[in-house]
């Protein structure tokens, strides 16, 4: 299959790439539009306006699409439907309720400007979470990819449970029962999404990761951030049902694939990131434990408090992810302990409030990751050749972190003892049996093999580059047909 450039004749396609406005679903989609830029697409990406002024700020005040690795995509806004000024908000039903109403208009208007502009748009691609993009989509009578940013194992059990097809063991107790679905190993119901389990407080986001099927036939491709080499049976077993098409790991091309060497940043943090880079290689002597949360979780104090101990006695040089983010009332507690602990690990360890995850899982001092097993730091620390300590906080990381020790043998999870906390021993012990046991060197032996799987799969001809590739020779031919 030729590549776009051999082929002149043909005007180029401009893609709309759409994702839910956070970090952990904007970072997929804008690498996902990299590569079609790669390809020789047009591609606009959207975000909200307060969404761009955070990534604005995060950057310095330089504009997103002026810095290199975004320079050749096109960023536009739509409205998010809140003032300015309007305070943070956890109300997940209002957000998504504005966003879909006002934004969807901002949006339908925003499409009416570009496809005035003489480059009509061939394709818009849209989060799952957004499913009323392509209502719109389909009123403009453009063809629409639905894009998962979830594993397709993670996808298959949401299926399943929106169609209705999960029998659970009669014997489901506590949280043991078997939880039987095709493709997938056997499920503890502790190990499914926390919004599938009884303990739930999340009903508005357990009805918007369901209803994502409702209306998912009507999309024309139907994309997922993961690849073949890594979840061929999930991907088989659902193929009779939702036909996935793997285009990933979609993490910055310079780590990975080496396709664009250029990309060597996501460019969408919106959390200013610190330097670390420079103190990780003073580390080359004594390898680095990774620690982060992702972009979402916020660790109560008693969690900090285990982590912090349990590093600090594992004697191992650590670099600490962790976002100012806590409520009022812990903030000072957290803050003065976080304070006596940074004094006390100076020459062990540091503490920042955001950095470059992808350059830090890469670098050479890099011993292990401590993770939350959100899917984007799942794929990034196997796409690093990592070996991890998991520990899932809520929504898919549960069933990440069962992949990650059972299936794909990268790592191992902490056992949560009295009411989900983990002990300092445990998180000593467990960082030890990484850093210095042959379990670790089996894991990192492990991880290895799936980085070398990963960039197979990305660079030209892999498997997810065809898929890539195939959608795109697709959206020219509907381009040739409309
Ligand atoms: N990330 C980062 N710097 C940090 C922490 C996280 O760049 O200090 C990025 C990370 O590389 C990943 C994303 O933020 O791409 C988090 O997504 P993930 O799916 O892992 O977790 P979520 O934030 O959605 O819980």
């Amino acid at each position: 299959m030729g590549s776009l450039d051999q082929q002149p004749e043909i005007k180029r396609p401009h893609v709309v790439v759409f994702p839910y406005p956070s970090q952990g679903h904007m970072n997929p989609l804008m690498e996902f539009a990299k590569r079609l830029v790669c390809k020789n697409l047009h591609v606009t990406f959207i975000t909200t306006e307060r969404i761009r002024e955070r990534m604005i700020k995060a950057q310095d005040g330089v504009a997103a699409e002026v810095t290199t690795v975004l320079k050749d995509i096109r960023i536009e806004t739509i409205s998010d439907g809140r003032s300015p000024d309007c305070e943070a908000t956890e109300d997940i039903d209002m957000i998504v309720d504005l966003l879909r109403k006002v934004g969807g208009l901002t949006f339908e208007q925003l499409i009416e400007r570009l496809n005035s502009e003489g480059n009509k748009v061939s394709c818009i691609v849209y989060d799952s979470l957004l499913n009323w993009v392509r209502d719109i989509a389909n009123k403009f009578n453009i063809p629409s990819a639905f894009f998962s940013t979830q594993s397709c194992a993670v996808h298959s059990i949401y299926y399943h449970f929106y169609a209705g097809m999960v029998k659970e063991n009669d014997e489901a107790e506590n949280g043991r029962g078997i939880i039987a679905i095709p493709g997938l190993p056997q499920l503890c119901q502790s190990d499914l999404s926390s919004f599938l389990q009884p303990s739930n407080k999340y009903e508005p986001v357990l009805r918007m990761v369901l209803n994502q099927f409702s209306t998912i036939s009507k999309a024309t491709w139907i994309l997922g951030n993961s690849f073949n080499e890594l979840e061929m049976a999930e991907i088989q077993s659902i193929d009779s049902l939702i036909q996935i098409r793997t285009i990933g790991p979609l993490v910055p091309s310079a780590f990975l694939d080496g396709n664009n060497p250029q990309d060597q940043d996501v460019g969408t943090h919106l959390w200013k990131a610190a330097s670390c880079i420079d103190w990780l290689s003073t580390k080359k002597a004594s390898p680095v434990v990774y620690v982060s949360f992702g972009s979402v979780a916020v660790l109560s104090k008693e969690k900090i408090i285990e982590i912090a101990l349990g590093l600090k006695a594992s004697q191992h040089s650590f670099l600490w992810v962790i976002r100012p983010e806590h409520s009022k009332e812990e903030e000072n507690d957290i803050h003065d302990f976080l304070q006596g602990f940074c004094e006390e690990t100076m020459d062990q360890g540091l503490v920042v409030s955001w950095c470059p995850q992808i350059a830090v899982l890469n670098h050479p001092s890099m011993g292990m990751f401590l993770t939350h097993c959100g899917w984007n730091s799942t794929l990034e620390s196997l796409s690093s050749g990592l070996p991890v300590l998991t520990f899932s906080q809520w929504s898919d990381q549960m069933t990440n972190s069962k992949y990650i020790e059972e299936v794909w043998r990268t790592g191992i999870r902490l056992n949560k003892e009295r009411h989900g906390l983990v002990g300092r021993d445990e998180v000593e012990k467990s960082i030890k049996t990484i850093m210095e046991g042959e379990r670790g060197v089996d894991l990192r032996k492990n991880a290895l093999q799936w980085k070398t799987l990963a960039k197979k799969a990305m660079v030209k001809g892999g498997s997810s580059d065809q898929n890539i590739d195939l959608f795109v020779h697709e959206v020219i031919a509907k381009m040739t047909l409309a």
